[in-house]
């Protein structure tokens, strides 16, 4: 029995905080691990900037519905889940995601949870567990399952290392040259086709 993990945000659909930043005019939003290691402090300077800005959470659901998928990112969904079972593993949270997710058809997804108020204002954030996606393919696979994952960076190496196969997908230089084990894939039909050839191997 074979199951395909797959990142979200760089693999489906955009990186949510880069375009959300843009599309809101608040460059600060922009920074990320790379500009602030420690991410609780991260994500709490993130909360106070939303909130600082009037961002509850149906404005933030509504600037994100409208970024939508990547082109051609629900086909590939769509063909891959005729094929495979399909679970989506995820450093963001459901708040986020699910305007996208409908897009995508409501596949499942393993992420993080936002706490919100009353009035829609984000007051905290929730980690289910540390590591959860490499977590999530070692649970799969004591569930006997031979797991394939694919996603387009360091976030995703860890899962990457536990799936019986991983591959890279348009991942930045930088990640290619350290994970020269992974296959690299560009776009959607590569994808597919490196996911039916792993499947035959694994
Ligand atoms: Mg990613």
């Amino acid at each position: 029995m074979q199951i395909v993990c797959l990142d979200l945000e760089g693999v489906l659909v955009p990186e949510i905080w880069i375009e959300f930043s843009e599309r809101t005019g608040i460059p600060e939003l922009r920074r990320t691990t790379r500009d602030e290691p420690n991410y609780d402090k991260l994500m709490k300077g993130r909360l106070a900037l939303l909130a600082q800005h009037k961002l509850g959470l149906p404005d933030i659901q509504k600037v994100i519905a409208e970024m939508g998928p990547m082109p051609g990112a629900k086909d590939f969904l769509d063909s891959l889940r005729e094929r495979f079972q399909v679970i989506i593993l995820s450093d963001t949270f459901y708040e986020f995601a699910m305007p996208l997710m409908r897009q995508l058809g409501m596949p499942t997804l393993f992420c993080h949870k936002l706490e919100a108020d009353a009035d829609g204002v984000v007051v905290n954030y929730h980690l289910r567990m540390a590591e959860q996606k490499r977590e999530a393919v070692k649970a799969l696979k004591a569930l006997n399952f031979k797991v394939m994952a694919a996603g387009d960076s360091y976030n995703d190496t860890a899962m990457l290392a536990e799936a019986h196969a991983g591959i890279l997908f348009r991942p930045p230089e930088n990640v290619v040259r350290e994970f020269p084990q992974y296959p690299v894939v560009m776009n959607y039909a590569g994808l597919d086709a490196e996911i039916e050839a792993a499947s035959k191997k694994i």
